[in-house]
């Protein structure tokens, strides 16, 4: 716990952006100012921080944003917040600009860097953002359920001129290191296979072996989803192709998947977890990452989220393959 009075809140967003950052950006800054607290916003992330690039924001400056995707304040990685000099003078200009307490909205990394942030004196609430939903302590993260539906939608579509050519579609999905995306449209989508960054040792001769059974029982197409993490999907589908004999084409939906207006659950767990951030913050709470478990919000200490593994849960990806039938 931090003992010092809050008067000043900062916001930023880092690491890769996410539908609902804004809503999360709108819930901080109106929370705060209805506590009569000061709010400034840093563009670009960490990289923003360090080139002092902090504006003042109003309830008006955030108005009109809640449905938008992306993120007003925009994001960046920084290679400089990953060295103790770097971390050192974030947490000075923080200082030189009156911000106590920071909320930071991204993924690990991100609250990796708010920890060092913390140490150094800095009031610090992370923010679950990301379309990955591979922060180990929270089963929500912001964006995710937009990115999942944009992908199911495509992939819907790709799935009826599979089917009337009757081909092999193999359709590549964000993720690089999680494959929650995956798994999701797999089942969302009925794909007859997944794979998923976690599972790098799948095997292509089975894949091969059941498209051709699959075919002699009749099936129209064959649609495989494949995380961004596995790739390759464009020699994928050749090699599949010459094989099997049967037309295969690859799709990669790429960064449509971080774009547009957030859902109804975006919008309104980023609206929550903003305003639960600033609350914290006012509490004195400092090194916390706000998470959904069981049921309800809650925060977590930085150290033991970062040090949480989120697993694939293996029961869900038997199921997807079982009603591949
Ligand atoms: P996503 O994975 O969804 O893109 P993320 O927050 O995990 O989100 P990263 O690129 O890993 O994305 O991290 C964002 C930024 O956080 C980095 O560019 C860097 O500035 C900072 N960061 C990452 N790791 C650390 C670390 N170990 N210490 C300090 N800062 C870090």
């Amino acid at each position: 716990m931090g003992d010092k009075v809050i008067r000043t809140i900062g916001v930023l967003t880092s690491g890769g952006d996410a539908p609902g950052m804004n809503a999360a950006i709108r819930a901080v800054v109106r929370t705060a100012l209805g506590k009569g607290l000061k709010v400034r916003g840093i563009r670009r992330g960490y990289q923003g921080l360090l080139n002092e690039e902090i504006i003042d924001l109003s309830a008006r400056d955030v108005s009109d944003t809640i449905q938008r995707g992306g993120t007003i304040l925009q994001t960046a990685r920084c290679h400089s917040m990953r060295t103790e000099e770097g971390q050192q003078k974030a947490a000075a200009i923080c200082k030189k600009y009156g911000i106590d307490g920071l909320v930071v909205i991204g993924g690990d990394g991100s609250f990796a860097g708010a920890q060092r942030l913390a140490y150094y004196g800095i009031n610090t609430i992370g923010i679950p953002g990301t379309i990955d939903l591979d922060i180990a302590c929270t089963e929500y993260t912001i964006g995710f359920d937009t990115a999942v539906n944009t992908a199911m939608e495509a992939i819907d579509k790709v799935r009826d001129t599979s089917t009337s050519h009757e081909r092999c579609s193999i359709i590549e999905v964000m993720g690089r290191d999680a494959g929650y995306l995956a798994l999701w449209c797999g089942i969302a989508n009925g794909a007859e296979r997944i794979l998923m960054p976690e599972e790098h040792d799948y095997n292509e001769q089975m894949i091969v072996e059941d498209i051709q059974a699959c075919r002699k029982r009749g099936k129209k197409n064959y649609i495989i989803i494949n995380a961004e993490g596995i790739g390759d999907s464009m020699n994928m589908a050749q090699r599949i192709e010459e094989a099997t004999g049967m037309e295969t084409r690859a799709t990669i939906i790429g960064h449509m998947q971080r774009g547009g207006s957030p859902t109804c659950k975006d919008r309104v767990y980023a609206s929550i977890m903003g305003a639960m951030a600033v609350d914290l913050l006012v509490e004195g709470k400092t090194n916390r990452v706000v998470g959904y478990q069981h049921g309800q919000f809650k925060d977590f200490d930085i150290e033991e989220a970062l040090s949480m593994k989120k697993e694939i849960p293996e029961y869900q990806y038997d199921i997807a393959q079982r009603l591949a039938l």
